[in-house]
């Protein structure tokens, strides 16, 4: 399953994170000179490589060496940074302190570099997808119902260890920030490790998603050794029979059993719930287990008829149930200990009447009612669905995809320049003009903030332009798929 929460055990309080990158962003935005600036000091040097990561790697105190443009871009950054962290009176050792992340620098790398590329733009699209979601291996060794991978049997074409190294080597190159293991089954992967130290060494965050029935303590502690910022979980309902009749197998014993032993191990556990009509009632108990467990996360997962899906598409749970669970959902955040995220991309908009900042997939910031103008600046920037924007996905024989819900292929890693795909492939153009959406999705004011989910527009009307027959808007659209 794709997975894409942030790791929540950064130094900085998400709060004071999210508020200080608002207010980062919105100056950086706000200032034609600094944007100017920003075009010099984004170019990659053909010597040294990534100028911004490196200047702001020497801002933290790292020895970097450069050449000579390289130098005359970090005064330049430092300038501005200093400026910036003291006009409004930034904590400047919690900036640094994630600036010395490699996550955070490359992820402030990407917005930058984003900025100076596509514009300032509302939301905006980073120079390099932030995250890639890579389901390695199309083998898995259950046959779940809602499978969007239709896993289960090992394909001639899956990428070999060399070229799945390889690729990691190009996803560092390109600039990402974070890479999401997923599936099929990860741990199915013979050279899963080789990956996951590749990805490390190369100093981007890394995630695995699993079923968690291969998930025994040796894995468990050999995760956390390599430092995987979280670890994903399905699991589809709060009892045995629920879980089982989706797994296929019965497996809820042995899903549990690796959901404590990743919390065990001291890793970032999340738990995701693909809600159809099978569960649906059940989701306030599978978050009591989840917390019960030590998980730090539940995600609900939009059910998306995609791969196995497209058979149990009339379990999709209606506009007014999503809507309605959403807002269960938003209503809870800050007040329990696990947080709360969705895959929805409505659950943007359902945030932000709670004064609660949902940044879509990859994390929830709660409490932030005294910063209503920079939670709705920092929403409307990252901005809902990230597909094409922040995120794409990679397929398990290197098929480059917008996401892991949307099997059209832009390129592959094997034969084209990532960077070269994200920045003209026609597919995430389209995905990125929201104005050019059909239907409400292009006129809603929420727009920016949500977006509606292109893979359900491409699931329901095989036009990923479409509007998101999931919304509570879109109620009468959704009337008309099921009639037929
Ligand atoms: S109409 Fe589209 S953009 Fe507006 S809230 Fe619904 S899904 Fe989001
Ligand atoms: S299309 Fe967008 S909202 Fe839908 S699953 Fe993919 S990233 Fe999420
Ligand atoms: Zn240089």
């Amino acid at each position: 399953m794709v997975d894409l929460a942030l790791n929540h055990k950064s130094q900085t309080k998400p709060k004071d994170l999210a508020e200080n990158m608002a207010q980062f962003v919105e100056i950086v935005l706000g200032n034609p000179l600094i944007r100017r600036i920003l075009n010099f000091c984004t170019n990659r040097c053909d010597s040294c490589g990534r100028r911004i990561d490196l200047c702001l790697k020497k801002y933290v105190g790292y020895r970097v060496r450069m050449c000579s443009k390289c130098k005359i871009s970090y005064f330049i950054i430092k300038t501005v940074l200093d400026h910036v962290i003291n006009s409004i009176d930034l904590p400047r050792d919690d900036i640094e302190t994630n600036l010395r992340n490699p996550m955070w620098r490359k992820g402030l790398s990407s917005v930058l570099e984003g900025i100076a590329k596509f514009g300032p733009k509302k939301p905006f699209t980073s120079n390099s997808p932030f995250l890639i979601v890579w389901n390695v291996t199309k083998v898995c060794n259950l046959h779940c119902k809602h499978c969007y991978e239709s896993a289960g049997f090992p394909p001639s074409d899956e990428l070999n260890r060399r070229e799945a190294l390889r690729a990691v080597d190009k996803m560092a190159k390109a600039g990402l920030a974070y890479i999401a293991l997923s599936g099929g089954e990860p741990l199915m992967r013979k050279d899963i490790w080789d990956i996951a130290e590749r990805i490390r060494k190369n100093e981007m965050a890394l995630s695995i998603a699993t079923n968690a029935t291969l998930l025994n303590k040796k894995t468990a502690k050999r995760l956390k050794n390599l430092d995987c910022s979280f670890v994903q979980v399905s699991l589809d309902g709060a009892k045995a029979s629920t879980h089982n009749k989706f797994r296929g197998v019965k497996v809820f014993k042995k899903t549990i059993n690796g959901i404590r032993n990743a919390v065990d191990a001291g890793l970032c556990v999340g738990i995701s719930t693909t809600v159809t009509k099978f569960n649906y009632e059940e989701i306030p108990k599978i978050i009591d287990l989840s917390e019960k467990l030590g998980a730090e996360i539940f995600m609900h997962y939009n059910f998306i008829p995609v791969g196995r899906g497209t058979e149990i598409a009339k379990f999709d749970i209606t506009p007014d149930q999503r809507e309605k669970l959403l807002n269960m959902m938003a209503k809870q955040i800050g007040k329990r200990k696990i947080s709360l995220l969705s895959t929805a991309p409505q659950y943007g908009r359902v945030c932000s009447h709670f004064s609660a900042l949902s940044l879509t997939h990859f994390d929830t910031v709660s409490q932030m009612r005294e910063f209503k103008d920079s939670v709705k600046f920092l929403g409307e920037f990252v901005g809902g669905c990230g597909t094409g924007r922040l995120y794409c996905a990679l397929d398990y024989n290197g098929d480059i995809t917008p996401c892991v819900f949307i099997p059209i292929k832009v390129g592959n890693i094997k034969k084209d320049d990532l960077l070269d795909v994200w920045h003209n492939s026609t597919v995430f153009h389209q995905i990125r003009d929201r104005e050019g959406f059909k239907g409400l999705c292009g006129t809603c004011k929420y727009r920016n903030i949500c977006g509606g989910c292109r893979a359900r527009a491409l699931g329901y009307y095989n036009d990923i332009t479409q509007s998101d027959p999931g919304c509570i808007f879109n109620k009468k659209e959704w009337l008309k798929i099921i009639a037929k």
